[in-house]
């Protein structure tokens, strides 16, 4: 067979699923590519897409058959066990030495704006890490959405301390799970670029942010170190949170909320609190309020990044 792939959301980090699936069919003796619209009929074309926000793929697809799948298109199926279980096809993405992988799946909390108790339900063991890094790389980034929610989870990371590993939880890891004893786990950890990800959305975390960082803090690690996705949805609640992390000493990420199930995009004020919180040059030298698009044109001007 001839299998097609196209990532639609661009190539800005390795598509799990479409690895997988190039993997799956390799073993099976097909043929596997890129899709290239010039190539005679394809058998079967397989079409990712994660994000929502992203523009659907534009144009005609030359195939007998098509598969969709992926958050971006409201499609939850899970891959079949065959080939979920695969080893991915890293050749796909050249451009990235680190392995991806999930140790769990699932949440236990049910936060109203997120997606994943709905796509992947309860938390639940799905690997071990020794199987999800590459051989050719010492660096993982872990997918998992909750876990140090997971006995697996907290044993997995244990596991890898003293080993020829660096790694990242690139979805952010839960605060309120973080007790001395994580705290102490987490600190022995080779962490890639030395950052450990947290999630601060509302403003009744802003103390229990603070209570991890001073455990991790107990254990050596710095707070500048600590990355924390911050979700705007109300401004005037979120620029309160990001001024209080900023006391705290983390380095908050502003995301402006989008509505997944009603596909609303979020406001200019919310895109426009986050472009201010991400730039760590203006956030620092200028208030919020006076942060306005005369002002970011300028900042443009001068260089600073956006
Ligand atoms: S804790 Fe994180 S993964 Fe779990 S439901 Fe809330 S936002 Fe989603």
């Amino acid at each position: 067979m001839h299998i097609g792939l196209i990532d639609v959301d661009g190539h800005n980090f390795p598509n799990l699923a479409l690895m997988k699936l190039s993997a799956w069919h390799k073993a099976q003796g097909d043929e596997v590519e890129w899709y290239e619209p010039l190539m005679p009929e394809y058998d079967k074309v397989y079409m990712s897409k994660v994000f929502t926000f992203t523009e659907d793929y534009q144009w005609a697809i030359n195939a007998r058959q098509i598969v969709k799948g992926g958050t971006g298109y409201g499609l939850y199926e899970n891959l079949p066990a065959e080939i979920e279980y695969t080893f991915p096809d890293y050749s796909l993405y050249p451009q990235y030495s680190f392995a991806v992988g999930f140790l769990t799946r699932g949440c236990i909390r049910k936060c109203p704006w997120c997606i994943v108790p709905k796509k992947e339900g309860w938390i639940h063991s799905v690997n071990t890490w020794d199987k999800i890094k590459r051989p050719d790389s010492r660096d993982i980034v872990f997918l998992d959405n909750n876990v140090l929610a997971s006995e697996h989870g907290i044993a997995q990371i244990e596991d890898m301390i003293g080993k020829d590993v660096r790694i990242d939880f690139n979805q952010a890891m839960d605060a309120r799970l973080v007790t001395p004893e994580i705290a102490k786990i987490l600190s022995k950890e080779k962490w890639i670029d030395g950052t450990l990800r947290f999630a601060c959305d509302t403003y009744a975390m802003i103390p229990i942010l603070k209570r991890c960082v001073s455990y991790l803090e107990e254990n050596g690690v710095k707070p500048y170190r600590i990355f924390v996705y911050t979700l705007i949805q109300d401004v005037e609640e979120s620029i309160a949170r990001i001024m209080a992390m900023d006391e705290i000493g983390v380095q908050p990420f502003g995301q402006p909320y989008r509505d997944f199930t009603n596909n609303i995009e979020p406001t200019e004020d919310q895109k426009r609190l986050a472009r201010w919180c991400n730039n760590k040059a203006v956030h620092r030298s200028t208030r919020f309020e006076d942060y306005s698009n005369e002002n970011r044109k300028a900042y443009k001007r001068r260089g600073d990044a956006e």
